[in-house]
């Protein structure tokens, strides 16, 4: 505000000045008188100031013109460099203008037009590390592959841009699906610059991808050491990863070290279902009972899930339903009204074949939050009860058309999967699976499910399934559709 104030009363002065001068000179009388050669010349006030103007101006062409003829003489001589010197200028300006319009090339998505300003550039400057990233951008841009990977391999060779030029690299390899050799590209970026978020996060997705749960925990532990990821965040994905370490371990048959890992991977998030079940199993192969009820317990208490009752039953694998019933009621003491301790509960009188209590059990889930599981339940129950087919069928047909309840679902992509993993098998991302209900709960069936019920209504021979009506082959169907308890037994 200020400068602007002062540039704007400066100007004003030095027109007002000028204008003071131009008077003064035009009223005041006398001159200069120049003698040359018994010639004389005489000037006025103002001709005299023109004179003076333009005599300076010659002056300074002159040496101007004396500066290049030095120049072209030296060149002459042999020193090549006074003449590109003089010119030096000229071209650093037509080689950053080259580089500016190349640029703007790029930016409004002229891959073709770019590449022959960044050559044009290449040709002025003598900036390599300036020009051959505009290449690499430009090629990549027109599509032109085999230059994009000659020039990221120029700028591998300086010091400065060797990162950009791994990363070039690295991009191209992971598009044409080489995840072997991105992985080690990107293990040399890492080391090239560890606090790179971008490279951080695809080395893990790509060591993750590889299996190496060891080297994606330092990548981890790097992220949390630069910060670029919170603590709470790191511990769990540290557990996710340990757990999946030990599930390896646990494959080539080396338990201890398993068995370890996964208690560890326990300790630090206890409400990771898939750790503690890693966990209990470690401790019922080690004879430790005690401490697999108290993890299930206090992973129950974190959050309610089929697994946990499956390795839970699996603590005691032989003993009668009435013994497992008794045995549950401590698991299932924290959320008692939990949908899922109910449906437990309704499955373990199932088992023992109390049909009435398991009816109880379910309570108002029918009404409040049906799903595929709750309404198989109710089918085995009514068929334990001795109902007629058509009750029985009533109940199947509305599971048929029920919400699934909730499933492993990826965040990133919807995909439901069967058991737990930390990567993705649809999308390849890590640790987004988590336990909710999908999105879509309408079964697709084609016509709908509209005709469903007349099949439960009026069918005149009953369906497979339920051709012999045993107490246990209810079960069995409910197990197909989610029942752990049979499973882990
Ligand atoms: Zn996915």
């Amino acid at each position: 505000m200020i400068w602007s104030l002062a540039k704007i009363i400066i100007f004003i002065v030095g027109v007002a000045a000028l204008a003071l001068g131009a008077g003064w000179l035009l009223e005041s009388e006398g001159g200069v008188r120049i003698i040359v050669a018994g010639m004389e010349i005489t000037l006025g006030p103002l001709q005299s100031v023109i004179a003076l103007i333009v005599m300076v101006l010659v002056i300074w062409l002159g040496l101007k013109l004396l500066g290049l003829l030095i120049a072209c003489w030296k060149f002459l001589n042999g020193d090549d460099t006074a003449l590109s010197r003089y010119f030096a200028r000229n071209k650093a300006a037509k080689g950053f203008d080259a580089l500016a319009e190349g640029m703007m090339a790029l930016a409004s998505g002229e891959g073709r037009v770019a590449l022959a300003k960044a050559e044009k550039a290449d040709r002025y400057l003598n900036r390599p590390e300036l020009t051959n990233l505009l290449t690499a951008q430009a090629a990549e841009l027109a599509g032109d592959r085999k230059k994009a990977e000659e020039t990221y391999r120029k700028l591998v060779e300086n010091d400065a841009t060797r990162f950009v030029g791994v990363r070039g690299i690295m991009k191209q390899k992971l598009s044409e699906g080489d995840t072997e050799t991105a992985l080690k590209l990107a293990e040399k970026a890492f080391l090239l610059k560890p606090k790179h978020i971008e490279t951080q996060d695809l080395l893990l997705k790509l060591q993750a991808g590889k299996k190496d749960w060891a080297g994606a925990r330092q990548t981890l532990s790097a992220k949390l050491k630069y910060g670029s990821l919170p603590r709470d965040l790191h511990k769990r994905r540290d557990a996710v990863l340990a757990l999946s370490e030990a599930k390896q371990i646990l494959a080539d048959d080396q338990t201890i070290e398993a068995r370890e890992a996964a208690i560890s991977a326990n300790r630090q998030s206890p409400d990771l279902i898939p750790a503690a079940v890693m966990a209990a199993h470690g401790y019922i192969d080690q004879g430790q009972k005690k401490y697999a009820t108290r993890v299930l317990k206090k992973a129950w208490e974190a959050q309610p899930h089929p697994d946990l009752a499956a390795a839970f039953a699996a603590i005691e694998p032989d003993e009668t339903p009435a013994a497992r019933l008794k045995r549950f009621a401590q698991l299932t003491r924290s959320h008692p009204t939990d949908p899922e301790s109910r449906m437990l509960m309704s499955e373990l009188n199932i088992a023992a074949e109390d049909f009435p209590e398991a009816r109880r059990a379910l309570g108002d889930l029918l009404e409040t939050d049906p799903t595929i599981r709750s309404a198989t339940l109710m089918a085995a129950i009514e068929r334990g009860q001795g109902a007629s087919d058509a009750v029985v069928q009533g109940w199947l047909t509305r599971a048929l058309s029920a919400p699934r309840g909730p499933q492993w679902v990826c965040g990133n992509c919807q995909n439901i999967h069967a058991e737990w993993t930390p990567v993705c098998d649809n999308c390849g991302a890590f640790d987004t699976l988590s336990w909710k209900r999908p999105p879509s709960t309408e079964l697709a069936m084609p016509g709908g499910t509209e005709m469903l019920p007349l099949l439960g209504a009026q069918a005149p021979t009953p369906v497979a399934v339920l051709d012999e009506p045993q107490a246990d082959s209810d079960v069995i169907e409910a197990e197909d559709l989610g029942n752990p308890v049979k499973k882990g037994a």
